[in-house]
């Protein structure tokens, strides 16, 4: 598809314009990150720096026009400005269910966003330091000028994704997570895009990629790991109910909030299938479900995202995941279901990876009986409650 199909494609999901360009320097070479580190940079860079930002904006509130998405800063900023101070305390994950339920407000305030469609564009926005870069480009910190908002700003470049032929993807990826709302799921505030790129106003994931927490303590103790596994689940439970299957679950697609609560991201994958079952080989070979891989042919459905959710869970409590070996290696390993789980790991934990990892899609444990599960129970029962 050419580029202006792809624009063309675009203005159909939402229509907006073009104003100044605080990103040229720092997306066009995509060299220069001191560019979008100068000025605007220094003003958002730590959550002290997000506590202070929310409550000017605060005070703001009477100058401001009704734009949803300054609406939501509004409301957010008074629930992240008096709830800073408690969650910079509560650092274990212990307390997490107090955490939870502070949380579950701001996600319900974002349910406000899709509904009030809005012309975005750049010059709308203070950009801040790259918080990471993804396959067509880079993800900056940012906030919207008038209202404070803090979030995060996803470039990508129109003739990258055009010369890889993933066009559909993005606008898949587009189209579903607008209509997502779950407090587990990164939230897609609005979208906008120039001739040369495309911007997604994404919730900012305050504590970063889960991967690279995972990397640096090995594996993550029962607790953790358990409440990590309860609020994937939780967003699984949420998707799978809208019909849409994620097919791409694992620790680099998972980011991690403010209140180090799990933030679903990357739905590239996903698939939106009313009563379908799929046939395309997607994902990563690590957390491929056999049903994908020992045929192309042989059709799937949203139990995929249940063995997912078992090497996932795996992972989190070995520090490796269960199949890890060559190339065909582990697609003979997983064809079969050949794995073996260390002693260090807890009878209840084995219990649910074994009734996670079955070869039989059907007989995977529902996602309804994980959150009943007594290692979910043990760890993290009340953090369970209130999520759907
Ligand atoms: P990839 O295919 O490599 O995952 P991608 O195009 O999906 O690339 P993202 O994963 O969305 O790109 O973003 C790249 C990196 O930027 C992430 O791994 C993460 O470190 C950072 N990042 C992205 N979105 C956010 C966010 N909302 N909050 C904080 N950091 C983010
Ligand atoms: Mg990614």
């Amino acid at each position: 598809m050419e580029i202006a199909k792809l624009s063309a494609a675009l203005e159909r999901i939402h229509v907006t314009d073009e104003n100044e360009d605080p990103l040229s320097a720092a997306t066009d070479g995509r060299t220069s990150q001191k560019a979008s580190n100068s000025k605007t940079a220094t003003k958002l860079s730590s959550k002290t720096k997000l506590s202070s930002s929310t409550s000017k904006a605060n005070r703001t509130r009477p100058a401001l026009q009704p734009l949803a998405l300054q609406k939501l800063a509004i409301a957010n900023a008074t629930k992240l400005s008096t709830n800073l101070s408690r969650v910079t305390v509560t650092t274990t994950l212990g307390q997490s269910s107090r955490i939870s339920a502070t949380h579950y407000h701001i996600a319900t305030e974002s349910a406000l966003i899709p509904s009030v469609p809005r012309a975005w564009h750049l010059g709308m926005f203070d950009i801040g330091k790259p918080l990471g870069k993804g396959k067509f480009g880079r993800v900056y910190l940012a906030r919207e000028k008038t209202s404070g908002f803090v979030c995060a700003l996803k470039v990508l470049h129109k003739a990258e994704i055009q010369q890889e032929g993933f066009e559909k993807q993005v606008r898949r990826e587009i189209e579903i997570q607008s209509h997502l709302a779950h407090p587990n799921l990164l939230s897609l505030y609005g979208h906008f895009h120039d001739s040369r790129r495309i911007f997604l106003i994404v919730e900012f994931a305050g504590q970063g990629e889960l991967y690279k927490h995972l990397r640096k303590e090995q594996r993550f103790p029962e607790r953790k790991a358990a409440q990590y596994i309860a609020q994937t689940a939780s967003a699984l439970k949420y998707l799978h109910r809208k019909h849409i299957i994620h097919r791409d679950i694992k620790p680099e697609n998972l980011l991690v909030g403010i209140y180090g609560e799990i933030k679903m991201s990357d739905f590239g994958w996903s698939v939106h299938t009313p009563y379908a079952r799929r046939t395309t080989l997607c994902g990563t070979l690590d957390y491929l479900p056999p049903e994908m891989l020992s045929s192309m042919g042989v059709s799937y459905s949203k139990q995929v995202d249940l063995w997912s959710l078992g090497v996932l869970m795996y992972e989190f409590l070995v520090g490796e995941a269960p199949f890890e070996d060559s190339l065909v290696m582990t697609k003979r390993k997983i064809v079969r279901g050949e794995y073996s789980i260390p002693s260090f790991v807890s009878s209840e934990a084995k219990d649910l990876i074994k009734r996670l990892l079955v070869l039989d899609p059907e007989k995977r444990i529902p996602l309804e009986e994980i959150e009943r599960h007594p290692w979910i129970i043990k760890h993290c029962k009340k953090s369970t409650d209130s999520k759907g």
